[in-house]
């Protein structure tokens, strides 16, 4: 349920309604807007007098949310929640598209090195690379562990960047204390046990949509997190499986239309991952640049130095100079649309 405030509400009114609200034991989440202020509330709403809330003079309307996610729906917080990455400048949900690259897999110190400081001089503000690898063959590389992250950590100091990785497992969250972004696979998307502990957090997690999940599991997934009290999400539509039409031509079906519906439905910032939605090179630039015209919050992209030798994703991965020349576009759809 919210209760929306009149414009000329004073901060006791409002304080004095808070209280009374928190008494009828409800949780209230307070989110002040250019035009409105909106009270969410959240737990037994069924305890209130929706008429004598709504009979007060400082009440303009009471609405019931009817869908299941709540702090996450853009009626909780009617502006856009704009992340902050702490200690850096990056933003993201600002208005700008953020680009975040780096290879699928950290290989070595030398290969992020050197990959990093080419997507920077590219652009990208944030750094990708995962250190912990859930493959789909058990035979496949799994990822350089612990070693990754410290390897992640170096080339952070020495490029600046702000770093991105996935976490799999609960028991790994002390090694992403350094780590900006933490990164929520497809494959770990209704890990709820997981999504609770990051919920604990006061650190931006990008949450990836699994690949058979619709908006609204997405949705539920980033309430786990918010409810836990960590409101720095961001959500990332990466390609789902559907009716393949397309023949195999492509690795998934990047569901563009998530991005405006997302922004419809929450609040929260929405990236878009055309690396992993087509898994094919050539197609990255083209579906970057529809992410990119359709107000994409941000974009993620596969950037390896040798793709043919990759040893995770190859097939989709740009190399620098690619990776640059799409920057340079995406940049200039953002200026003349945005
Ligand atoms: C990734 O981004 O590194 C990744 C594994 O992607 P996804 O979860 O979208 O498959
Ligand atoms: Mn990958």
């Amino acid at each position: 349920m919210i209760a929306v405030l009149k414009q000329d509400a004073t901060i006791d009114q409002r304080e004095h309604l808070i209280s009374w609200l928190k008494e009828q034991g409800l949780d209230v989440h307070i989110s002040v807007g250019r035009e409105h202020t909106v009270l969410g509330l959240v737990g037994d709403t069924g305890k209130i007098d929706v008429e004598l809330l709504q009979s007060l003079s400082i009440v303009e309307s009471v609405k019931i949310i009817s869908e299941p996610f709540k702090k996450v729906n853009r009626k909780f917080h009617p502006d856009n929640s704009v992340i902050d990455v702490p200690d850096c400048d990056v933003r993201i949900g600002d208005g700008s598209c953020v680009l975040i690259a780096g290879p699928a897999v950290i290989e070595s110190r030398e290969q992020l090195m050197s990959i990093a400081r080419k997507v920077k001089e590219a652009g990208a503000s944030v750094l990708h690379g995962d250190a912990f690898k859930p493959r789909t063959s058990p035979y496949a590389f799994q990822g350089l562990g612990r070693e990754g992250i410290d390897i992640l950590l170096e080339v952070k100091r020495e490029t600046g960047l702000p770093v991105m990785s996935e976490i799999v497992n609960t028991n790994h969250i002390a090694l992403y204390e350094d780590v900006d972004i933490i990164q929520v696979s497809s494959r770990s998307m209704q890990n709820y046990e997981l999504l609770k502990e990051l919920g604990t957090l006061r650190k931006p997690v990008l949450l990836k949509r699994g690949a058979a999940n619709t908006l609204k599991e997405l949705l539920m997934s980033a309430e786990y997190i918010m409810d836990g009290g960590n409101e720095s999400i961001i959500l990332c539509e990466r390609g789902i499986r559907t009716w393949d039409f397309s023949d195999g031509a492509a690795r998934n079906t990047l569901d563009i239309s998530s991005v405006p519906a997302l922004h419809e439905m929450t609040h929260l910032p929405v990236i878009v991952d055309p690396s992993h939605a087509t898994g094919v090179a050539s197609m990255v630039e083209p579906m970057a640049l529809a992410a990119a015209a359709c107000g994409a919050d941000g974009l993620m992209i596969e950037v390896h130095d040798d793709p043919l030798h990759a040893l995770c994703d190859g097939a989709q991965a740009l190399t620098p100079e690619q990776f640059s020349a799409a920057a340079e576009k995406v940049r200039r759809v953002r200026s003349v649309l945005f």
